[in-house]
């Protein structure tokens, strides 16, 4: 049975009486060179224990498997089990787990499953839940490296430079903890049923080291979400909100000079070094205080 095949995916399901799920974000691969080139991207070895989240069918886990030591795939359908028993059974490194990857604890699935392996992360995500999955998917601190295909516009936003419209809170913390690259575009015709929106394969190796000097984590993303509450205001109404409870505007605009920032700076301007710089001078004031 061919995978990506699309009148042997609809036998299948057919046989198994499937339907697509909008809510879950079903859009299943039904071109062969795509989740080869996703595996690739990832590159795992036989030292690898590759986590998987919504296998489908099984189209990019078959992928996997061919390369990795070993293969865990969540999948959140319980319908899709009985299909991907059947897909997978000439498989003797995958194993399926039935659940949501949003409830699950990661981190106890990587230790159980993963013991001696180089865990990473290769999925096509369903694209409702991508940015609360990377998130804790990065928060477990289990992975070398995420490779997932994503809506490009996300993908987009998280690789984006300051300055650019596309830039946020969610680029910083990404950019913070990986090192994100774009690998290539995926349109909606290689799904089925097709996406409105054009993917994108990212691949996201985590950073072994912060790539700024940062003297509190948490206070820094707290800088960081306090800069992009209020996107089209300037930085010192962003600071005020968030810190007007504790310093005076004097104090924070003589702050901004002590940094080498002007009054009137948006939050959207600054890169990981300027957000380090500032969050370091406001904690250590507001220490001394
Ligand atoms: N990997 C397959 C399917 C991708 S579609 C392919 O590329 O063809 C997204 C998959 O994620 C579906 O199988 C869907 O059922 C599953 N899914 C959706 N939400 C999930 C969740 N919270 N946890 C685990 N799997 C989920």
């Amino acid at each position: 049975m061919d995978l990506c095949n699309l009148n042997d995916i609809r036998s299948l399901l057919g046989r198994h009486g499937f339907r697509f799920s909008k809510a879950m974000g079903q859009n299943f691969l039904i071109e062969a060179a795509v989740p080869q080139a996703i595996a690739e991207g990832c590159n795992p070895d036989k030292g690898c224990g590759v986590l998987e989240i919504g296998p489908g069918i099984g189209c990019l886990t078959a992928q996997l498997a061919k390369r990795a030591g070993k293969v865990v795939s969540v999948e959140l359908d319980k319908r899709l089990l009985p299909v991907l028993d059947e897909t997978m059974s000439s498989f003797d490194n995958v194993t399926i787990i039935s659940g949501d990857i949003m409830k699950l604890n990661v981190s106890d699935l990587v230790d159980t499953h993963f013991s001696g392996l180089t865990p990473l992360v290769c999925a096509n995500l369903p694209y409702n839940i991508t940015t609360p999955v990377l998130s804790t998917l990065i928060d477990s601190r289990r992975f070398e490296r995420i490779t997932v295909m994503i809506q490009k516009e996300v993908a987009q936003r998280i690789c984006a430079s300051p300055g650019t419209s596309d830039y946020g809170a969610f680029s910083i913390y990404m950019q913070f903890y990986t090192d994100p690259e774009i690998l290539f575009d995926v349109p909606p015709d290689c799904f089925t049923p097709q996406p409105k929106v054009t993917s994108a394969v990212l691949r996201c190796p985590i950073r072994k080291e912060a790539p700024v000097d940062v003297r509190d984590t948490s206070f820094f993303f707290q800088v960081v979400r306090a800069a992009f509450a209020m996107r089209r205001k300037t930085l010192i109404n962003g600071l005020l909100s968030a810190f007007g409870s504790r310093m005076s505007k004097t104090e924070l605009l003589t702050l901004l000079d002590d940094c080498g920032f002007s009054a009137t700076v948006r939050g959207e301007t600054l890169g990981l070094t300027e957000f380090a710089l500032l969050t370091n001078h406001l904690h250590d004031t507001l220490q001394a205080k």
